[in-house]
């Protein structure tokens, strides 16, 4: 019997696992797929490094903090905040910096007075974000900027800092605080891509005596007094004295059956997942050097070269992630992203198809399983021991309060890990 099992490889279950084993608990992982790492996987072709989609680390979030805590190396770069504004099918100077604010066309007099005012009070101590944690993105809008075009430009800011394009929906409080988080700390993008998070995390899992197992998919997990009885899809049977689910928040329901958590049972049936279009491409060279960043201010789409600051490419080379920022809920319209997204290349990369080594284009990822919620519009986001089961917790970026992205993967991977200690033995919960 293991003390614990954790069901799901990607940044959560590691992180779970890693505190689990670390702290001397029998750990076992269970992934599904044949590689763990989840969304957090790179796949190399040719030498050009290919992160899921466009992947930054924020320097002020969660995921880093733990991530330095537990000494996994994180090697990489800052990319240069200057670039690119897509305004009215034209591209200014993208106002990121005060150089790119004074002297950009994409606003005017009122406009940049106020987005310097947004950029203040932003980063200010003294009004923490949080406190519009009840208010949307949009009712916080309509209140603070009223220019329509620094609020083109302060939703494409949350767009970046978030992924999530649904104003209506989302915290203006949690939206804020990650856009702080951005605006002090940046990002970085890591050399070979993520998949060297994934590596070091599990790396340490392993060598903390965690058993890791690909290939390994979890059909239910059956609750037998104070223990639990694990079936895979191979049939094969576990038992554990606690489960941790590091999946979606559907998994993690039906695990244990319709009606067994009611509160997972909601979680799952009240999600709604952030969703982005992504064209990832590798180029022999690039046709315009200079051009390394680039945001729409009136249509939800990013552009970046990555290997500018990582090493994603063989030399000379380069991987370029370009995106979309899909509306959450999510519409049944049938836009033609692949060919947006292209277009948005030509314009920026004029000629790129001369010097394609690679192409991949992913309709539609789920970047977040639940997004942040304006407080006043539903219940708080569920804590690792929402399940109401004890012994039977649950990690993922749809867990925990506030955060977004890898950090609430991997700072609910920790606290996940956490509970399990308290619940197993809460001496050994202080280790963790
Ligand atoms: C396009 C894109 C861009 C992103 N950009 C950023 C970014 O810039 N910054 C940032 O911080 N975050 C970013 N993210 C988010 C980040 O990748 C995720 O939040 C994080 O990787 C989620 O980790 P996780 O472990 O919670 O989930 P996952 O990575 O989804 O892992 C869950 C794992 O569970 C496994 N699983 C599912 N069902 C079963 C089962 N029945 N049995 C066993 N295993 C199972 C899956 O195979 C998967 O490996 C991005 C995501 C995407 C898609």
């Amino acid at each position: 019997m293991d003390d614990v099992i954790v069901i799901g490889g990607g940044l959560a279950g590691l992180t779970a696992g890693a505190y689990l084993a670390g702290a001397g608990l029998a750990t076992r992982v269970l992934e599904r797929a044949g590689s763990l790492g989840g969304r957090a996987d790179t796949h190399v072709r040719d030498g050009f490094h290919f992160n899921l989609g466009p992947h930054a680390l924020y320097r002020a979030g969660a995921a880093h903090a733990i991530l330095t805590e537990l000494g996994v190396p994180l090697s990489g770069a800052s990319p240069a905040t200057e670039g690119l504004a897509l305004l009215g099918g034209e591209l200014h100077a993208l106002p990121t910096s005060p150089r790119g604010l004074l002297g950009t066309s994409a606003l005017g007099a009122r406009g940049k007075l106020e987005v310097a005012r947004f950029v203040a009070v932003v980063g200010s101590r003294a009004a923490g974000p949080e406190r519009w944690a009840r208010a949307s993105v949009a009712a916080w809008l309509d209140e603070h900027v009223h220019d329509p075009r620094a609020r083109l430009f302060v939703e494409a800011l949350i767009r970046l800092s978030t992924y999530t394009n649904a104003p209506e929906l989302v915290s203006a409080g949690a939206a804020l605080a990650q856009v702080r988080r951005a605006l002090r700390g940046g990002v970085i993008y890591l050399d070979g891509g993520w998949r060297g998070l994934v590596e070091g995390l599990a790396d340490l899992a392993g060598r903390a005596g965690a058993v890791l197992e690909t290939q390994a998919a979890v059909r239910a997990v059956e609750v037998r007094g104070a223990e639990f009885r694990i079936t895979l899809d191979s049939g094969r049977e576990l038992d554990a004295r606690a489960v941790v689910v590091a999946g979606s928040p559907e998994l993690a329901a039906r695990l244990l059956g319709a009606g067994r958590s009611p509160a997972l049972d909601a979680a799952a049936a009240n999600a709604v997942p952030v969703l982005a279009a992504c064209l990832d491409v590798a180029l022999t060279s690039l046709p315009c050097p200079e051009r390394g960043f680039a945001l729409g201010l009136d249509q939800p789409l990013y552009y970046s070269v990555h290997s500018k600051s990582a090493a994603l490419a063989p030399h000379g080379g380069a991987i370029i992630h370009v995106a979309k920022y899909l509306a959450s809920p999510a519409t049944a319209a049938a836009a033609d992203e692949a060919r947006e997204l292209e277009a948005f290349l030509d314009l920026l990369q004029p000629g790129w198809r001369e010097h394609l080594a690679q192409r991949r284009f992913l309709r539609r990822m789920v970047v977040q399983h639940d997004l942040v919620r304006a407080d006043r519009d539903g219940p708080p986001r569920p804590t690792a021991t929402a399940a109401g089961v004890p012994g039977y917790f649950v990690a993922g970026d749809w867990v925990g309060p506030g955060a977004f992205l890898a950090d609430a993967a991997v700072a609910s991977g920790r606290a996940a890990a956490r509970a399990a200690l308290a619940h197993l033995d809460p001496r050994l919960a202080s280790a963790a």
